[in-house]
C-alpha cells in the first residue's frame, strides 16, 4: 500500500559521476524531479575496468538499464595465479552465482556505463520525468537547512533535497560539517588497458576470454587484478605496489607512466603480464586514502552518497555496488510505498540502513587490501566469524532491511 504523503520533490543531485547518475535514477523512478549539477562539462569517466556484483547489478536491471548496451562481460571465475611463474593455484567458480543470488556477476568498461547512465537518466523514456543536467556548475557553498546551492560560475539554486555525490574530495561533505580523519595507503595503483587485438598478437588471447577476475599476488601490497570488460574487446590491469616506489608527491587521476615503468615496478612478475605490460595503453597512477567513518552522513536536506559518503579502496570492487545500494534506498524511502513527505525523517531512514552496511564493506576493502583470503568468493567466513563473505554482500535483501528499519522506529 502507498503512503498518503508522498509528493514530487525538486532534487538537487551534485555530480553526476556513477553514483550521482544511479541517484538521478533511482530518484526519477520515485516521482521525483531531479536536476544534476556537474562542476565539469564532461571529461567523464576513465579507461578501466567495473566489476558489478549482484546487490549492484540487480538494481540495474530493476531500474530498466539497457545492460546491453554496457556492453557487460558476465563473470564466471575468480583465479589466482602464482606470482613468479602465472600458473593456477586457485579458482572460485561463479558458474551458480547467478541461480544463487538472482542476477550475473558482471565486468564492465567505467566509460561504457558512465555513457549509457548518462543516457537513460535524460532520456523522456522511462519511468519518471527526464533529469536535467547543468554542466560547468560547480558547487562552493551548501546551505543544508534551506536547501540551496551557490556555484563558482555566480549561479544560485535551492531544493527540497540534495544528495551530495561529489566524490571522494566531496565538498558538501566539509560544508555540512564533517572533517574527514584520512590516511595515506602504504599502496599505490597503476591502471592500465590494452586491446584484444593486441594482446592476440602478442599470444595472450587467454586473458580476452577467461571471462573472469585474475590475480597475481595479494597477500602483502603487491597484487595485479585482470579481467577483460567492453564485450570482451578491452583488458584492464589494477596494479598495486607500495607507496613509496615512486614518492609520495605524486596524486590525481593523470598521472602517467610508461610502460617500461609500469613493467619496472615488478621485476619478478609472471613474464606474460610484463609482456603485457610493455604493450599497454592509458597507464595512470592512482594514490589511494583510507578515511575512517565519518560520524553522520545527512544534515537538514541534505545526504551524502557513494564515495562521499563512504570511499574504500577497491579491494573488494564493492565502491561502485555501495553507491547503487545507496542509490536503491534513496528510491525506497523517498517512493510511493513509504514516503510521508518529509525529507528529514527519510534521509535519517536512507543513513540508519545504510550507514552500518557501508562501513562494513569499507572496513572489509582495507582489511582485503593486503590480505586476499579477506575478498568476498575467496574469503569463505569460517576462517574468522565476522568475515565479510559473498553471501552477505550479494545476497542482500535491501527493500526487507528498508521495512524493517521502518517498522523498528514505532
Ligand atoms: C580505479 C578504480 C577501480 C574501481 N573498481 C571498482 C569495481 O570494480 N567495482 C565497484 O563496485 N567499484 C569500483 N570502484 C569504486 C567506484 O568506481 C567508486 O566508488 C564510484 O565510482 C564512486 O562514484 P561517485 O559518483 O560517488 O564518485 P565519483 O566517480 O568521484 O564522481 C563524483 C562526481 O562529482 C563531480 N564533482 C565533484 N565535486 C563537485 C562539485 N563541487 N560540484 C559539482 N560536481 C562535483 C565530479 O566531477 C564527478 O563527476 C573503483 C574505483 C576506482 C577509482
Amino acid at each position: 500500500m502507498g503512503s498518503a504523503g508522498h509528493k514530487p520533490l525538486d532534487v538537487a543531485v551534485i555530480g553526476a559521476g556513477l553514483g550521482g547518475l544511479c541517484a538521478a535514477l533511482s530518484l526519477r523512478r520515485a516521482g521525483h524531479n531531479v536536476t544534476l549539477y556537474e562542476r565539469y562539462d564532461f571529461a567523464g569517466e576513465v579507461g578501466a575496468s567495473l566489476s558489478v556484483a549482484s546487490n549492484g547489478s540487480r538494481w540495474l536491471l530493476n531500474w530498466d538499464l539497457d545492460i546491453d548496451a554496457v556492453k557487460p562481460v558476465v563473470l564466471k571465475k575468480l583465479v589466482m595465479h602464482e606470482w613468479e611463474s602465472g600458473n593456477i593455484i586457485n579458482e572460485y567458480s561463479l558458474g551458480d552465482y547467478k541461480a544463487k543470488f538472482g542476477t550475473e556477476y558482471y565486468n564492465f568498461h567505467r566509460i561504457d556505463m558512465h555513457n549509457v547512465l548518462l543516457q537513460t537518466v535524460q532520456q523522456k523514456e522511462g519511468k519518471g520525468f527526464a533529469c536535467r543536467l547543468e554542466k560547468n556548475h560547480k558547487v562552493i557553498e551548501v546551505d543544508a537547512q534551506a536547501g540551496t546551492m551557490v556555484f563558482e560560475n555566480g549561479k544560485t539554486a535551492s531544493a527540497d533535497l540534495i544528495i551530495a555525490a561529489d566524490g571522494i574530495r566531496s565538498i558538501t561533505r566539509r560544508q555540512i560539517g564533517i572533517e574527514p580523519k584520512v590516511e595515506g595507503s602504504t599502496s599505490c595503483c597503476y591502471r592500465c588497458i590494452i586491446g584484444a587485438e593486441k594482446l592476440k598478437q602478442l599470444g595472450l588471447s587467454e586473458f580476452i576470454t577467461n571471462n573472469g577476475i585474475e590475480f597475481w599476488g595479494g597477500f602483502g601490497i603487491n597484487k595485479i587484478v585482470l579481467s577483460a570488460c567492453h564485450n570482451n574487446e578491452v583488458v584492464s590491469c589494477y596494479c598495486f605496489y607500495p607507496a613509496v616506489f615512486n614518492g609520495l608527491d605524486k596524486d590525481g587521476w593523470n598521472i602517467g607512466a610508461t610502460p617500461q615503468e609500469l613493467c619496472d615496478t615488478f621485476p619478478d612478475l609472471d613474464p606474460r603480464i610484463k609482456k603485457l605490460f610493455l604493450n599497454a595503453e592509458d597507464i595512470k597512477m592512482w594514490r589511494l586514502y583510507i578515511h575512517e567513518e565519518y560520524p553522520c552522513w545527512v544534515k537538514g536536506k541534505v545526504g551524502l552518497l557513494g564515495d562521499a559518503a563512504h570511499p574504500m579502496l577497491p579491494d573488494q570492487s564493492q565502491g561502485f555496488c555501495q553507491a547503487i545500494e545507496d542509490a536503491a534506498v534513496l528510491g525506497e524511502v523517498f517512493g510511493e510505498e513509504h514516503f510521508t513527505g518529509d525529507v528529514e525523517q527519510a534521509l535519517k531512514r536512507y543513513e540508519k540502513v545504510r550507514k552500518e552496511r557501508a562501513t562494513r564493506v569499507q572496513v572489509a576493502s582495507a582489511k582485503a587490501r593486503t590480505d586476499l583470503s579477506e575478498r568476498i568468493g575467496w574469503s569463505t567466513g569460517n576462517e574468522r566469524p565476522d568475515k565479510l563473505t559473498i553471501e552477505e554482500v550479494c545476497g542482500y535483501d535491501l527493500p526487507a532491511h528498508v521495512r524493517k528499519v521502518i517498522q523498528g522506529e514505532v
